[in-house]
């Protein structure tokens, strides 16, 4: 099973530190991964199943892109594993799937794990599965779901960030529908907590959590692989 924190603009190049060096200590046999801010990446000594990743990039090697990373400046840390497609991108900060297809085929051709991350609005989930279905289908326009380092995440935009989860029964449905047509690992993203963890981790399907909010607290997060650990 896949856990995995997204920090958001949360913690700094210490906490992170030690955030990451508290994980590292335990040993976890879950694939952990963890996204701190661009400012926080660092050469961490990780145990093999442990790995931090970049919430974002800008696709291309280095270049004059004012204010952007590039994959030059990611390589310095050996990061491997990329978010691409987060809903925050898509709805706050206005990325388009053309811009996110540039990233994934970058990311992509240079061989980076993708967490690719997608979910519907509130609206749409009203309207019931069908609907539902086709949002999601439309963010992976331009996307190969083939890609063999691909990792789905399924975020209900309205459930992160807000501590509204979707139900198993939502979940269930939406990552068996995912499952018929992708064979890649399936997350769920939108306020997981560590109550919730163990039932989300045993939905048919599911292999994996992407957690924000209730893993910046470093004891929530390693609580949360800990019963990964023991499914
Ligand atoms: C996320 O950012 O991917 C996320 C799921 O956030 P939260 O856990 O806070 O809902």
């Amino acid at each position: 099973l896949i856990i995995a924190s997204n920090f958001k603009t949360n913690h700094n190049r210490k906490s992170t530190k030690e955030f990451i060096d508290f994980i590292n200590s335990k040993n976890y046999f879950s694939e952990v991964r963890i996204y701190p801010p661009f400012t926080a990446l660092n050469h961490f000594e990780l145990t093999s199943n442990i790995r931090v990743g970049a919430q974002n990039f800008y696709p291309t090697q280095k270049g004059s892109f004012t204010g952007e990373i590039g994959f030059e400046q990611l390589e310095e840390f050996e990061v491997d594993t990329v978010l691409i497609g987060h809903s925050e991108r898509r709805h706050i900060l206005g990325e388009a799937q053309e811009s996110i297809c540039k990233k994934y085929d970058f990311a992509k051709a240079k061989e980076c794990e993708i967490v690719y991350c997608v979910g519907e609005p509130k609206e749409v989930r009203e309207q019931g599965i069908e609907a539902v279905m086709s949002y999601i289908w439309e963010q992976f326009n331009g996307i190969d779901i083939d890609y063999e380092k691909l990792v789905v995440a399924y975020e209900p935009v309205w459930a992160i960030g807000t501590g509204l989860s979707a139900s198993l029964g939502d979940i269930e449905e939406v990552l068996e529908r995912l499952r018929a047509k992708i064979k890649a690992p399936l997350l769920y993203g939108g306020s997981v907590k560590v109550e919730t963890t163990k039932d989300i981790l045993s939905i048919k399907n599911c292999g994996g959590i992407l957690v924000g909010t209730a893993s910046w607290n470093v004891e929530n997060f390693s609580k949360m692989i800990e019963i990964s650990d023991n499914i």
